[in-house]
């Protein structure tokens, strides 16, 4: 993937526009959600985010991504799968599933960036479990979020979090700067050392994204060369939201 690891400070004409970004995703996702009943192909979940975006003036920056580029505007991941799954139409949601929806907008030069997991139907405590410690996890991560502090405190909030529940976090993926590109730096993994990494100022955009795994920490690419599932198929989640760093408290933009 091509990423770009400069760290870019916002203005806060910046942000307020990262913030309609951001409102405009969470709008996405929230649509996304209401869908999610078994029989609706993962496909159809997709084409229901494309036409909110397009509602807005706002596309995808995940469409045409990448090499082989990614072709559709959102990730659905279903149990196993991790990140990046592709939408299709033969993937049908059964109940107990539980499925992430990861959706970035890029609007007036702008992207946000933001990803949920929730359950089709009745889910199992186990699941059920997974989802609260990932969605914690995040933030648990966003509570560091405050200038003064550093990336490795962010990384050593969530991985300490997630794994005092028995889970794993992923090595390979991680969060990352958000603003004209949708991956700027900083890097922010999922583990980590406090005190350590890149100094946290006032208009760093930062998508904290704990992704988490019930079995392992290993993961491995599909054969579709996008999707990426836990390597000994276990359970996962993910979790993330675009949010600022200010002279206060985090701003999470990525919300209604
Ligand atoms: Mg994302
Ligand atoms: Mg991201």
């Amino acid at each position: 993937m091509d990423w770009s690891r400069q760290v870019s400070i916002k203005n806060s004409a910046e942000i307020a526009i990262m913030r309609e970004a951001g409102r405009i995703n969470a709008t996405v996702l929230a649509t996304v959600r209401e869908l999610l009943q078994p029989g609706v192909s993962t496909l159809e979940l997709d084409a229901a985010a494309e036409s909110v975006l397009r509602k807005h003036g706002a596309v995808s920056p995940f469409k045409g991504y990448g090499h082989p580029p990614f072709p559709n505007s959102i990730t659905v991941s279903i149990n196993d799968e991790l990140v990046h799954g592709i939408p299709s139409p033969k993937r049908k949601l059964k109940e107990g599933d539980i499925v992430s929806i990861d959706c970035g907008t890029f609007f007036e030069g702008y992207v946000a960036d933001s990803a949920i997991s929730a359950g089709v139907g009745e889910i199992s405590p186990k699941a059920a479990d997974l989802l609260q410690v990932t969605e914690q996890a995040l933030h648990i991560g966003i509570a560091q979020m405050r200038s003064g502090n550093k990336t490795g405190d962010i990384s050593a909030a969530i991985q300490k979090f997630v794994e005092s529940h028995g889970y794993h976090v992923t090595r390979e993926y991680t969060g990352h700067g958000v603003g004209r590109q949708m991956h700027e730096g900083p890097q922010v993994p999922n583990y980590g050392t406090p005190g350590t990494g890149i100094l946290l100022r006032p208009g760093m955009v930062i998508a904290l994204e704990p992704m988490v795994l019930v079995g392992t920490h290993k993961t491995k690419v599909l054969g579709d060369k996008w999707t990426v599932a836990s390597a000994d198929r276990s359970l996962t989640a993910h979790f993330e939201h675009s949010v600022a760093v200010t002279e206060g408290d985090p701003l999470i933009l990525t919300v209604l």
